[in-house]
């Protein structure tokens, strides 16, 4: 899933190739991807690309007075490509073509249409509901943690929940808790100073490292699958980079947590919460 570090790249790399290009064609095959009607998605048509950005997990294509805002949700991918696509292609979600048979395109893999675009006017993008909701910026410079995470719920959904800090999914929560020492499910309201500007420093150096990482390793044309520079997540089984001890994880609703239990659990194995739930 495209978080913080994925996008960040996907904007300077769009954003490096896009300015200067014009739009010939719009068009958005997918039934369900366009959420706004008014301006139509024909206004694209003729304009220019004036820059790429990025807020949290959506990227913000700009064109002069209109901006395409998207959102690639679990399985939404964009890339520019040399050769437009068959109208046929079922995962196309958004077709920006451009001269000499180039395009801008966002597919969308598997069964579910979650990935979504709205083309605003560029007055309307920051009262929009899907960025005026949305906290401050995980990276590159968070405000103070204590008080941005008081609140009665445990560290991997406040962290995650891009209401409260933007920016942060599934794959680098694991890898900041880590970093920090913490315990996925230690309260927000539970985090000490100390504790709160050790996530602080986690958040902002890990977000860092893998943007690092993809500004060496990743180019146009954007890979299908990025490189992941995890350390923690989904390597149950083996070292915690930290302290060596053997990663174990944890089921929670619909997915899985990797922690170490000497860093993060004073060495506690945490239950397997779907399997207890299933025991009741
Ligand atoms: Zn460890």
């Amino acid at each position: 899933m495209p978080e913080l570090p994925e996008m960040e790249i996907v904007a300077r790399r769009l954003g490096a190739a896009l300015p200067g290009e014009t739009i010939e064609s719009a068009l958005a095959p997918g039934i369900n991807a366009l959420k706004t009607f008014d301006p139509p998605l024909h206004a694209l048509e003729g304009r220019q690309f004036t820059g790429v950005s990025r807020r949290g997990k959506l990227l913000l294509l700009e064109l002069d007075d209109l901006v395409v805002l998207l959102h690639l949700m679990s399985a939404g991918r964009i890339q520019l490509y040399e050769k437009r696509a068959s109208l046929r292609d079922r995962t196309s979600r958004l077709l920006l073509r451009l001269p000499g048979d180039r395009e801008l395109r966002v597919r969308e893999f598997g069964s579910k249409q979650a990935a979504w675009v709205k083309v605003l006017r560029a007055e309307d993008v920051a009262g929009d509901e899907s960025l005026a909701g949305l906290g401050p910026e995980a990276w590159p410079d968070p405000p103070p943690l204590r008080e941005l995470l008081d609140a009665p719920r445990p560290l991997h959904t406040l962290l995650r929940d891009q209401q409260v800090v933007t920016g942060i999914g599934r794959t680098w929560v694991d890898e900041i808790l880590n970093v920090a020492r913490l315990s996925p499910f230690k309260r927000g309201d539970d985090l000490s100073d100390d504790e709160a500007e050790a996530l602080r420093a986690a958040m902002v150096s890990e977000l860092g490292r893998v943007i690092d990482v993809y500004e060496e390793r990743v180019d146009l044309p954007l890979p299908e699958k990025f490189p992941k520079p995890t350390r923690v997540h989904a390597h149950q089984g083996e070292p915690c980079p930290q302290c060596g001890t053997v990663l174990e994880a944890v089921f929670y609703e619909d997915y899985v947590m990797t922690y170490c239990p000497t860093d993060q659990t004073d060495g506690r194995v945490l239950k397997d919460r779907r399997l207890s739930r299933l025991l009741k």
